[in-house]
Formats: structure tokens, sequence, C-alpha cells
């Protein structure tokens, strides 16, 4: 489970990144975080990576508090993590099953088990036809999927995605959709950061609405309000 316990983060600025934020989101949940360019999305995906500290409030990942964890402990909660991201950040030097077995490789899993795990992610995602072309000699969609791929190969409890259909079409948005959806049913908890209200609608998930740092709707019926309040 995850807690946000009146957290707010004000950049050094002074800019106000999130203010008094309160909810929970309970294991095996899928939200949507939405809200205009600036509302705080990033600010909250950041703070559950621990890559920023709130100025106030404590989070709580599973009974703990991820604010006073160790920088030394800090790796050992993101593995647990995994980040989707718009433009997919893949390696171009390497294949689509080397990028995915980097992500363990890294851990010191054993050859043959990171072998197994990697052509089991890339089964998930439909995309073992492709296990050793580079990223540019996919489509979009594609380079997504193993995007994905290599952000569930280790079995991780939360899912944190910016974006993630951002660059694609409405139709391999959807490919994508439903492959996080399968994740989701198989009980990985996922965040959705995203601007696309067809999938928000298409969806009855919960939807988390931010404006100025604030949270302006908590909606477990889904569904995307066109245009913000
Ligand atoms: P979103 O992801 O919804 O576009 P952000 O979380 O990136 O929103 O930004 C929320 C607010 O915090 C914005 O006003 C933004 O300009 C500000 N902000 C984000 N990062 C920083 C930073 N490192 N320093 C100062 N202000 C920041």
């Amino acid at each position: 489970m995850i807690q946000f316990i009146n957290v707010s983060k004000e950049y050094q600025n002074g800019t106000v990144g999130l203010k008094n934020i309160d909810l929970k989101i309970e294991e095996g949940e899928f939200v949507y975080l939405v809200g205009a360019s600036g509302a705080g999305k990033s600010t909250f995906t950041k703070l559950l990576i621990r890559e920023i500290l709130p100025t106030q409030g404590n989070i709580l990942v599973n009974g703990k508090s991820i604010t006073r964890l160790k920088s030394r402990a800090i790796p050992q909660y993101r593995r647990n993590i995994g980040f989707i991201f718009q433009n997919y950040r893949l390696l171009s030097d390497r294949t689509a099953a080397e990028n995915i077995a980097f992500a363990i490789e890294v851990l010191g899993v054993g050859k043959r088990e990171v072998e197994r795990k990697v052509d089991y992610a890339l089964h998930l995602v439909g995309l073992t036809d492709r296990k050793n072309h580079f990223p540019d000699e996919m489509s979009g969609g594609e380079q997504q999927r193993v995007a994905i791929a290599r952000a569930i190969v280790n079995n991780p409890k939360i899912i944190i995605a910016d974006e993630p259909t951002g660059n694609l079409d409405p139709q391999t948005a959807s490919g994508i959709m439903d492959i996080l959806n399968d994740i989701n049913i198989k009980g990985a908890t996922i965040i959705m950061a995203t601007h696309d209200s067809n999938i928000v609608n298409r969806s009855s998930h919960r939807v988390i609405e931010l404006s100025h740092g604030q949270l302006v709707r908590d909606d477990r019926q889904g569904g995307y309000y066109l245009g913000y309040r």
C-alpha cells in the first residue's frame, strides 16, 4: 500500500510542486494521474521513487516511510518499482533482449535465469520474435513494449508509467494499455500519468487529478472530465 500523509513539496526557488496531499493507493490498484502540465504529476512520481524528498509530510510504502530511507537503501527500494517513460529510454546499441537483460544482470542474477526471465517478459508483451532486434529496427509501439518488458522483468509490485502512450497512435496506444491492464490483473499496482482522455475514459480505473499541486479529484469510478477545473 502507498500512503501520502499531508505531503507537500516546495522547491528551493519557492515553487510549490505539491501541497497537502493525503491519499492511499491499495496494492493491485490501477490509478491514472491526470492534470495540466505543471500540476505536480512528476513531483508525485519523483517523490514516490525517492528521487526527491517532501518538504512536509510522510510517504509510506507497505507501511515503511520512504522519506526516512538511508541513501544506501534507496537502490534496493527502487528494485521493487518498474518505470516506463514516454520516450522508451532503451539503449540504442543493445538488442531488445539485451535491454531487458541489463535490468537484472546488474542485480547479479545468473545467466540462465536472466535468459528465462527475459524470454518470459518478451512473451508477456508479445515480442518474442523481436528478441534480437535493435531499437531503431522497431516501431515506437514495439520499443515501448520492450520498455514494458524491461520494467516488469524483475516482477516489481509497483509500476510507474509516465505518459507511456504519449508518442503513439491510438491503436498502438490501445495495445500498450491492454498489456498494462494484463500486468495489473496479475497483481501489480500501476500508477500512470497521462493526458490521454480517450484512454482514461475507456476504462473504469481510479483517477487522481492534480491542479497547481493540489488534489482536486479522486474518483474511483474513473472517467476524464474534458477541460481542467
Ligand atoms: P507535471 O509533471 O504535472 O507537469 P511537475 O511536477 O513537473 O508537474 O511540476 C509542478 C510544479 O513544480 C511546476 O510549477 C513546476 O514548474 C515546478 N517544478 C518542477 N520541478 C522543479 C524544480 N526542480 N525546481 C523548481 N520548480 C520545479
